[in-house]
């Protein structure tokens, strides 16, 4: 693979301190993304809530920190393209907030993403691990319920990490695709587009976030996508996005997406 794939290529999901589980700022990032040549960066923080839900995003008074930190990179980053957008947690009953946030701020584009189930717990989070082992079909039933509902809302511009649940290496058994089946339609009939997250490469699982049959079906179906390394440390900025590319390419696509001000813009994969 060409060094020049980064050229092509923009990470827009990142994260930041202000989230209590990332380092480095927006500036450090920038360095990393403009180091290795990335076409593109963006920011991605997990979103505040109307009021303190949970101990992994900002708060709602932390939203201007958060886009003056972005707006300090742009500063010292002049050449490199820096976006402004958010991971918005899709909670049913909060849409009314992604509404209100998306007025708050000249977002370049807002992520859809399921990390809450039903029940009220984290999906991803390893506090949780024992929950996955002998119920692997319920939290998958009810994650891509969830995950079909945030693509069908029409709030995101694109949708994060679509089999999250398969995190930390527990799959219920047989062909998945009874699973990606609905949600691939659901991008397809809404005109959504998905991520290839390498972030999954870095877990128990070790593939990335969504397996070969999701990017199979969804390049069937004509859905988008983009490549992003969910990054919560600078030195993760474009990780893996040569196989990613490579992994996009296999499937069939040609192109990526770049958004400005939630416009998407088709660039062709170098
Ligand atoms: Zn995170
Ligand atoms: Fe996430
Ligand atoms: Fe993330
Ligand atoms: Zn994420």
């Amino acid at each position: 693979m060409p060094a020049n794939i980064f050229a092509s290529l923009a990470d827009y999901h990142t994260h930041t301190p202000l989230c209590r589980h990332a380092e480095g700022w927006p500036v450090d990032y920038a360095r990393v993304a403009a180091e290795r040549g990335l076409g593109e960066l963006g920011f991605a923080d997990h979103n505040p809530m109307p009021e303190q839900f949970d101990d992994w995003r900002m708060l709602r008074e932390e939203l201007p920190r958060y886009i003056e930190a972005v707006e300090e990179a742009r500063a010292l980053f002049p050449k490199l393209n820096i976006k402004l957008g958010l991971e918005c947690d899709f909670i049913p009953g909060h849409e009314w907030w992604i509404e209100e946030l998306a007025g708050m701020a000249d977002w370049d584009y807002l992520i859809g993403s399921v990390h809450y189930l039903r029940q009220g717990w984290e999906v991803d989070h390893p506090q949780y691990i024992a929950r996955h082992k002998g119920h692997a079909e319920e939290i998958w039933r009810d994650y891509w319920d969830l995950y079909v509902q945030c693509i069908r809302s029409g709030l995101f511009d694109f949708v994060a990490h679509p089999d999250l649940p398969k995190k930390f290496g527990i799959t219920p058994p047989g062909d998945l695709r009874r699973y990606y089946n609905p949600a691939v339609v659901a991008l397809a009939e809404t005109g959504t587009p998905f991520e290839i997250n390498t972030a999954g490469l870095r877990r128990d699982c070790r593939e990335m976030y969504p397996a070969r049959g999701f990017v199979e079906l969804a390049h069937a179906a004509g859905v988008p996508l983009l490549i992003s390394s969910d990054a919560h440390t600078p030195g993760d900025v474009g990780a893996n996005f040569e196989e990613a590319a490579a992994l996009a390419k296999d499937c069939g696509y040609t192109h990526t997406l770049r958004f400005a001000k939630r416009k998407p813009s088709s660039v062709p994969l170098s």
